[in-house]
């Protein structure tokens, strides 16, 4: 069952999404060569403690992972999503990292990502980035009631094929509420054995296009937790939290 929530629930989903922006903000500000995955996470860990906020992540489990030890997920290059902030990751010139992380406040989730540029990166990686934000905002124009899930995911898929990229399918966007993953699940293509519900005002997804360079196949680490591309290239990864709403998309993790 989809939960279709009121505008109040989609207020406090908001303060949660404002606090994800302002985090993300302000990785996106420290990111730069020498700084390490584990730096990021201290930061951010201490903004969502100055906020009252509880981190969605840490402590987040699952029966073959175990828990997940870190308030970010910090994926650089060649890791797709689920990257360990960790001491030994420094950045370096050329890199490009994905910063993922979600918040629960006063009972409400928020959820988002962005990946960053460290220093000079390749034209490939230019594209990389830039074709899947483009997907991921041509995704959420399509959240309005009215049109189905299918047309969310299949203007994913179209843009990032067009382009020559590929689409993880692994791992999908969400919907969110007072649970940071409800149903819908949302691929980032259509998969037809799956349902294709109509859109309707007061439902909430995570839309989150994870694409690879070159090939679409993934591997998790022995960490258990990182999931990183097969041949080695890289990987680009952007979310939001988006509202549907009478008056169209609203996204609920951007000012
Ligand atoms: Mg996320
Ligand atoms: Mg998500």
């Amino acid at each position: 069952m989809i939960v279709r929530k009121s505008m109040a629930e989609l207020e406090k989903m908001r303060a949660a999404g404002l606090l994800v922006w302002k985090i993300l903000e302000e990785m996106r500000g420290m990111i730069q060569e020498g700084v390490s995955t584990h730096d990021l996470e201290v930061k951010a860990e201490k903004m969502m403690q100055e906020a009252g906020a509880k981190s969605a992540f840490k402590g987040y489990s699952t029966p073959t992972a175990g828990k997940f030890p870190s308030v970010l997920c910090a994926s650089v290059n060649d890791e797709i999503v689920h990257g360990i902030p960790s001491k030994n990751r420094v950045l370096k010139n050329g890199d490009i990292i994905s910063i993922d992380t979600a918040v629960q406040l006063s009972g409400y989730y928020a959820d988002s990502a962005i990946t960053v540029a460290v220093g000079e990166i390749s034209a490939e990686a230019k594209k990389l980035m830039a074709v899947t934000l483009e997907s991921l905002e041509l995704a959420i124009d399509k959240a309005r009631p009215g049109n189905r899930l299918f047309d969310i995911c299949g203007t994913v898929e179209r843009h990032v094929q067009s382009n020559g990229f590929s689409i993880v399918r692994e791992f999908v966007g969400h919907g969110i509420g007072t649970q940071m993953h409800e149903e819908p699940q949302v691929p980032n293509y259509v998969d037809r054995r799956g349902e294709n519900p109509r859109l309707k005002e007061g439902m909430v997804l995570a839309i989150e296009p994870m694409v690879n360079a070159g090939k679409p196949g993934s591997r998790v680490k022995a960490d258990k937790w990182t999931a990183v591309t097969e041949d080695g290239k890289y990987s680009a990864h952007f979310e939001h939290t988006v509202a549907i709403t009478a008056d169209g998309p609203w996204v609920l993790t951007r000012p």
